[in-house]
Formats: structure tokens, C-alpha cells, sequence
């Protein structure tokens, strides 16, 4: 059996270890150390905007940290982008408050601000105000951020924003990660920069990213013993990690190329096949493309995605649905919901395609060889 192609698998640029060979040499083998403050400053260049940046122990930790940081409380209500990975909604019920969960519109397939709207019009008059939106970047593309954060100015609701799976892309030139009240990146394995593990917070609001430093580090107060007014956590990057984060800032702009000629390359290659569609970029919209998805109409190309993705199997080729939407989810099946079916569609037909920086042609060619004999 040929070589496994994967989904999006790790990218090292080659000066990764050069950094954590820094670590060791110093012996800066922490959750602190100038690999981690020189990795928040790379991160704070690259967004720009004037942001700062806390790295953390992952995006998950990122996002539970922002509705902490928000004051979000046991009973409140958040609002949360149905279609999307569990961990966007999972921290909501760290905190004791219940997600209510939107559908996505079809142009980003991201959260539909007409339902975000009807859904906190009606949350106020069934009585309760929703404490925090969250809506996310999916795939890399940008959701409709300024409809959304209009509408939460309007109703005076802050806007976590995950943008875990969008570390450059951008919207008119304003980065992903920059577009919200809080946002947070993802570091982790199979995203398009990685640090084995990790994830940031980030924020215009110097204080609150400060703040989201001293949570993460068990919110020790200033004294020679351990003392502690607020419940801290244990969510600081390693060192370590961090060095692995400078060395991948410094080929962020080449994984992000490589991954928009991917998907380039699908494009050209299905763009005269029958029943499969791609989600293109909104005039001003920049996807930095991490996975490249389809969808498939069985109506019309007589096959189904779940056809498709064993096909690829049987070549070993990694391919996978798209995210199963948080509001058909067993664990969440008592949250509200406000829905179009938009995203029970996209869960039915779409499939995420082989995206790596690191694929090669050759693994391209075993990949279009698999489309060429399922679509005429
Ligand atoms: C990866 C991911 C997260 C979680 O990030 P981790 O660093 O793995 O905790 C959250 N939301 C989305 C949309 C993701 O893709």
C-alpha cells in the first residue's frame, strides 16, 4: 500500500528546533521563558491592529479563558455557531452557562447573522439576554464579522471570536483574529501552523490579555507566599512549545500560499464536474484555505460524499465529513437552536479533501486520479 495521505498534517519550516535548542541551552524548560513572549510578539506583529496576544496551552483553554474573562456565569446563555468542531462550544458549559446554537448562511458557510439576530430577539423576550456570541472561521474562511458585530453593538453583546482555523485570512485587509471583543487561535497538530499543541488569546483590550496571562497561570497574587483571590488555571504555553511556534510564524505566509494553491488546483481540476460545488471567497473575503471542502449534490453527480471519501480510503487517502453541527449532537440535543438547514445540508454533502503544505504532486496525482474515476 502507497504512503498514507493525510488531511493536514505537520509542516516544519526548519528552524523549529533551532529555538528549542535555545529552550534546552538555557534551560527555559517552563510555561514561561523568551520563547513564549517572543512567539506572543510574532503573533501581535503579524495580526496587527494594535492587538496583544496570551499563548496558551490550547485554543480550547483560549476560549474557556474568554468567557471567564467576560464574566460569563453559571445560567447565562451564549450564543454559538452550530455548524463548527465541539471545542467552540464545549468551554460554554465549563463556565455553567447553556449554548444556544445558530445555523450559517451559504455564502461562508459560517454563522447567518439574520438568524443570530432572531435568535437573541428571542432569547431577550423569553427573558434572558445572551452574555457572549461566538461565531467561527471555518475551513479558514472569514464568517460575516461585520454584520455580526453590528448586530451584537447593537444589543450590547460581547463576540468571542474562533479563529482557530484561520490564522491569515482576513476580511478587506483585517485579520482574522483581530474582528472581535476576544479572539483565539489554535496551535494544534493538524492545523496550519502548529505547535504540537497550543493556542492563544488575543484582544485589542491590553488589560483583559494581561489578565487572560494571570488566570493562566493560577492567578497568583503579588506576594512572596501563594496566595489567591480568583480561581486560576494552568493554561500557559511551554516554553518548548513556543520555540516551535517562532519557527512556524517564520513560514506562516508560505503555508498559507501553498494551502490557497491547493485548493487552486481542486478548483481547476472539478470546476467542469457535475453536482460539485466549492465555497468561494465573498468580494473583500481572504480564506487562508487550511482545508479545502466540497460539496457533492448526489442528485446531480450520482455519487455521494460518503462514496467519495471511501474511494479515497481504499487508496489510502485521508478525507472527512464536514463538522457535524453541535445542534444534531447527542451531548447537545437540549440547547436551543434556531435553524434554516442550511448546516444539516452541508453536514450531508460536504467532505474536506486532502489540504496539507506538505502534500506532493505525487499525492495530488493519487488524489485526482480517485475524483477522475467517481465524476465525469
Ligand atoms: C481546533 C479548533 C479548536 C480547538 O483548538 P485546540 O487548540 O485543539 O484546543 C476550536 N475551534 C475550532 C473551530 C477548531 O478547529
Amino acid at each position: 500500500m502507497s504512503q498514507k495521505v493525510w488531511l493536514s498534517s505537520p509542516h516544519m519550516g526548519g528552524t523549529e528546533s533551532k529555538y528549542v535548542q535555545e529552550a534546552f541551552d538555557t534551560n527555559w524548560i517552563a510555561p514561561l521563558g523568551p520563547n513564549v513572549n517572543g512567539f506572543e510578539k510574532d503573533i501581535e506583529l503579524f495580526l496587527g491592529g494594535g492587538c496583544h496576544a496570551a499563548a496558551l496551552s490550547s485554543g480550547t483553554a483560549g476560549l474557556h479563558l474568554a468567557l471567564v474573562l467576560l464574566g460569563v456565569k453559571p445560567g447565562d446563555e451564549v450564543i454559538c455557531q452550530s455548524m463548527t468542531f465541539s471545542a467552540t462550544a464545549n468551554p460554554i458549559t465549563y463556565v455553567g452557562a447553556t449554548p444556544v446554537f445558530v445555523d450559517s448562511e451559504s455564502d461562508t458557510w459560517n454563522m447567518s447573522p439574520e438568524l443570530l439576530e432572531e435568535a437573541i430577539k428571542d432569547r431577550i423576550a423569553k427573558g434572558k439576554k445572551p452574555a457572549a456570541i461566538i461565531p467561527v472561521h471555518l475551513y479558514g474562511m472569514p464568517a460575516k464579522m461585520p454584520e455580526i458585530t453590528a448586530i451584537a453593538h447593537r444589543y450590547g453583546i460581547p463576540v468571542i471570536e474562533d479563529a482557530a482555523e484561520a490564522l491569515g485570512s482576513s476580511i478587506n485587509g483585517h485579520r482574522c483574529g483581530t474582528l472581535a471583543d476576544v479572539s483565539v487561535l489554535s496551535f494544534n497538530g493538524n492545523k496550519i501552523i502548529t505547535t504540537s499543541g497550543g493556542g492563544a488569546l488575543v484582544s485589542k483590550n491590553d488589560a483583559l490579555v494581561k489578565d487572560a496571562r494571570f488566570l493562566a497561570t493560577q492567578a497568583r497574587d503579588e506576594a512572596p507566599h501563594y496566595q489567591h483571590s480568583r480561581i486560576g488555571f494552568n493554561y500557559r504555553m511551554s516554553n518548548l512549545c513556543a520555540g516551535v511556534g517562532r519557527g512556524q510564524m517564520e513560514v506562516l505566509a508560505d503555508r498559507v500560499a501553498k494551502r490557497r494553491e491547493v485548493y487552486k488546483q481542486y478548483h481547476t481540476r472539478l470546476s467542469g464536474k457535475a453536482g460539485i460545488s466549492f465555497c468561494d471567497e465573498p468580494a473583500g473575503y481572504f480564506s487562508n484555505r487550511w482545508l479545502t471542502t466540497i460539496l457533492i449534490d448526489p442528485h446531480v453527480a450520482g455519487r455521494t460524499r460518503e462514496d467519495l471519501r471511501l474511494a479515497l480510503e481504499a487508496e489510502n487517502i485521508e478525507s472527512r465529513p464536514l463538522w457535524k453541527p453541535m445542534h444534531l449532537q447527542p451531548v447537545f440535543s437540549s440547547s436551543p437552536y434556531y435553524g434554516n438547514g442550511v448546516s444539516d445540508k452541508l453536514f450531508a454533502n460536504g467532505l474536506c479533501l486532502p489540504s496539507g503544505s506538505n502534500m506532493s504532486d505525487a499525492d495530488l496525482d493519487r488524489i485526482y486520479r480517485v475524483l477522475d474515476s467517481m465524476f465525469k
